[in-house]
């Protein structure tokens, strides 16, 4: 089975390597260029990606925001009607 190397010569095993580690650790300046070249010529990285941004997206939501208490907003209130 004969694979068409991509232009970078960055392998898609290096390319999801380096896009999963990449949020514990910096990925370098010429690996990011290389990784940029990768997405654009192998689309099957592009999917990758795409769907580790969505699950990092996931875990990085920030919890739903809680109802301010009531005692907060009345001293809010009363601090802007001081004004
Ligand atoms: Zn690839």
């Amino acid at each position: 089975m004969a694979e068409k190397k991509p232009l970078t010569g960055m392998p898609c095993e290096e390319f999801t390597q380096l896009a999963s580690s990449g949020h514990e650790k910096p990925v370098g300046f010429r690996n990011r260029l290389r990784m940029l070249w990768h997405q654009i010529e192998c689309v099957y990285c592009r999917r990758f990606l795409r769907q580790l941004k969505r699950i990092h997206g996931l875990l990085a939501q920030p919890e739903p925001e809680k109802p301010m208490p009531g005692e907060m907003r009345t001293k809010l209130h009363k601090h802007l009607g001081d004004r």
